[in-house]
């Protein structure tokens, strides 16, 4: 089970934009870290149990083989303060990551309609989860 937080796990064409993500943060002395970056289908399954068929909460409703994660084009991330996540994503320092995250060419996932994902950016270069099971490329 493979649940990476490295830039290097992501696509070469996803990686300057997140690096590019992280120093626009961090000049607007927000302290930003990925938690999560390349999923494989089986630690994707997990976390799809969880709030299902496993404790916790629900906090994704893509099975292995229907998270971005998976094409290696998305990642989730936390501000940090005084030392701690900032889990609270009403908290107004959210509106600032996601503000900073989309000014990099980053779709962020808080605004989605159906189900929300205030941690979650991508690029998927316009390519959708069935273009990329029948094996499209994200440039
Ligand atoms: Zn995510």
């Amino acid at each position: 089970m493979i649940n990476s937080r490295v830039i290097t796990d992501l696509l070469p064409v996803v990686q300057p934009m997140v690096q590019a993500f992280i120093n626009a943060c961090a000049a607007a002395d927000i302290d930003l870290i990925i938690t999560s970056s390349y999923r494989d289908a089986e630690s994707q399954d997990a976390l799809y149990a969880q709030g299902r068929t496993t404790p916790g909460y629900v906090v994704t409703n893509a099975k292995g083989g229907q998270s971005y994660h998976q094409y290696r084009c998305a990642v989730d991330v936390c501000p940090i303060v005084n030392g701690k996540c900032v889990w609270d994503t009403t908290q107004p320092i959210w509106a600032k990551v996601s503000t900073i995250g989309k000014a990099q060419g980053l779709e962020w996932a808080g605004d989605w309609v159906s189900f929300k994902e205030m941690a979650h950016f991508q690029y998927t270069g316009g390519l959708s989860i069935a273009d990329l099971q029948s094996g499209g490329t994200i440039v």
